[in-house]
């Protein structure tokens, strides 16, 4: 596709080479930095991505590499506290009976012969030079792969002589682009490895084995997905099989020793890996719920469990801000106030925690706020004056669904997205997000894989309030550390 420059475009001294935006075009197509088209699915097109990385500051980065681990531990911890998790959700299941409260009653504990497998991927903005939370996402976090391949693409261009005055001019030195910002498909594919392989050692009669791919029918995404199965089989050797949860509840069966098999070929089900399941359009029928309530039972390994799903809940996140709490799960006081120094501060909307006086507050100062429905996949948040319509539509019960946060201003930068092979030089805000991995395998014990897994970066407009890559509103970029 022919580049072409938008009206918007400004002075023509920040404004690419042509040759330059060619090559980024050629080297997406040609490496897999692509989506589905959203008019002919059968279509590929480049994903929506900026030319340069943008700036971020170094020590930011390092710290969100630094306390990952940490944040994995903070996970496992909160799931393996099932009263806790209860009685922290209750308000919010009963608010929202047909998702929270469903995946609530079926989480259990974690049983002798599972292993665990948590990846998940902790956000951030930075501002004024520090970091500060959005969110942790203990499900389905997405675009490893072309979150990699966007930073392999800034590499590739910081170094062609085709675009390399361009590079120059804004000083994006190589230098400056860090590595572990492409690791994140290699780091994701070990993680979901080493639990296949602990899976087969603790069931020795479960063969031959497969993990599966829990995806949405008619992804968009799909390449970001396939990469990670491509390199799981290049890595590991072990095949990831793509199937909806209406095709699970189709075609797989428990049996009486716990193990998930798949009629068609009497594989067994070694680790079930989430793309899907996040939102209730997931579970359009009771079908979806049976599957999913089929693999919560079985011994596969389940990438998350619902007590892990729930332990990101935006509920969660927000409790886990008051007093004490945190601290209750991070003993080492050092960790929890490193943690503790990326929040911002939430608050509840439940009638029985000062819901009323919060909703006041907010309704007041609706610019200073974030209001947070319990969903995941972006576009669900209200901002400004809507959150001020929003709390007084809804009743007191109602409330209990949504929480409230401090509204983050992320630093602002420059820089020039490429959408549809189309240029616009803009000011962007860049969200961090750090991949995490954790495998453990008995309940008790320490786990014997815990580490950070590749970075990715995210960028929108800076007046763009919500919304992700595949909501239309961010681009994928990559960290160039300042
Ligand atoms: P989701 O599960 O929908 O991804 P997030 O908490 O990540 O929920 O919110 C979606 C988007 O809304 C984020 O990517 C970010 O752009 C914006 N956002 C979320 N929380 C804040 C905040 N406290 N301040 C400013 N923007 C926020
Ligand atoms: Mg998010």
């Amino acid at each position: 596709m022919a580049p072409s420059h938008s009206a918007l475009d400004p002075s023509a001294e920040t404004r690419p080479n042509q040759e330059g935006i060619s090559e980024a075009l050629s080297y997406a197509v040609c490496n897999g930095l692509v989506v589905g088209d959203a008019a002919d699915p059968n279509k590929v097109v480049h994903a929506p991505m900026t030319y340069f990385p943008s700036a971020l500051p170094r020590a930011c980065y390092n710290e969100a590499l630094r306390i990952t681990p940490a944040l994995n531990q903070l996970i496992r911890k909160i799931a393996s506290d099932i009263e806790w998790l209860k009685s922290t959700l209750a308000d919010t299941a009963a608010a929202d009976e047909q998702f929270t409260g469903r995946l609530l009653k079926m989480t259990r504990p974690v049983a002798d012969d599972e292993v665990e497998l948590q990846l998940c991927r902790y956000d951030y903005f930075t501002q004024d030079r520090a970091l500060r939370m959005v969110e942790m996402n203990t499900v389905a976090a997405s675009f490893a792969c072309l979150g990699a391949k966007t930073a392999q693409l800034h590499a590739h261009l910081a170094m062609h002589p085709l675009s390399r005055p361009d590079y120059e001019r804004k000083r994006c030195e190589p230098g400056k682009l860090p590595p572990v910002a492409r690791e994140a498909p290699a780091a994701l594919a070990c993680a979901i490895g080493k639990a296949h392989k602990a899976y087969a050692q603790k069931h020795p009669f479960a063969i031959p084995l497969t993990a599966v791919m829990v995806v949405q029918p008619g992804e968009r995404n799909i390449y970001d997905q396939d990469a990670l199965r491509h390199t799981l089989w290049r890595d590991e050797k072990v095949e990831l099989r793509r199937m909806t949860l209406a095709e699970i509840a189709a075609d797989a069966a428990l049996g009486n020793d716990g193990i998930l098999r798949l009629k068609f070929d009497r594989a067994c089900v070694s680790v079930v890996y989430y793309r899907a399941g996040y939102a209730p359009n997931d579970y359009p029928t009771d079908l979806e719920w049976c599957a999913r309530e089929t693999i919560e039972k079985s011994n596969a390994v389940k990438c998350p469990s619902a007590a892990v799903q729930l332990a990101g809940a935006k509920k969660v996140q927000q409790v886990l801000d008051a007093d004490g709490v945190l601290e209750r799960f991070v003993s080492d006081e050092a960790i929890a106030k490193a943690i503790r120094a990326t929040f911002v501060r939430q608050y509840s909307l439940g009638v029985h925690d000062g819901g009323a006086d919060n909703a006041n507050m907010a309704v007041e100062q609706h610019d200073a706020f974030v209001l947070k429905p319990q969903r995941e996949g972006g576009g669900n948040n209200l901002y400004g004056v809507a959150i001020k319509h929003e709390l007084q539509r809804l009743d007191a019960k109602q409330r209990e669904a949504y929480v409230l946060m401090e509204r983050i201003r992320p630093t602002i930068v420059d820089n020039v997205t490429v959408r549809a092979g189309k240029l616009e030089c803009v000011k962007v805000v860049s969200e961090l997000g750090v991949f995490g991995a954790l495998v453990a395998v008995e309940r008790d014990a320490q786990p014997v894989h815990n580490a950070a897994a590749g970075t990715l970066l995210r960028s929108k407009l800076a007046s763009a309030e919500d919304g992700g890559v595949a909501a239309g509103v961010a681009v994928l970029d990559s960290p160039r550390l300042v």
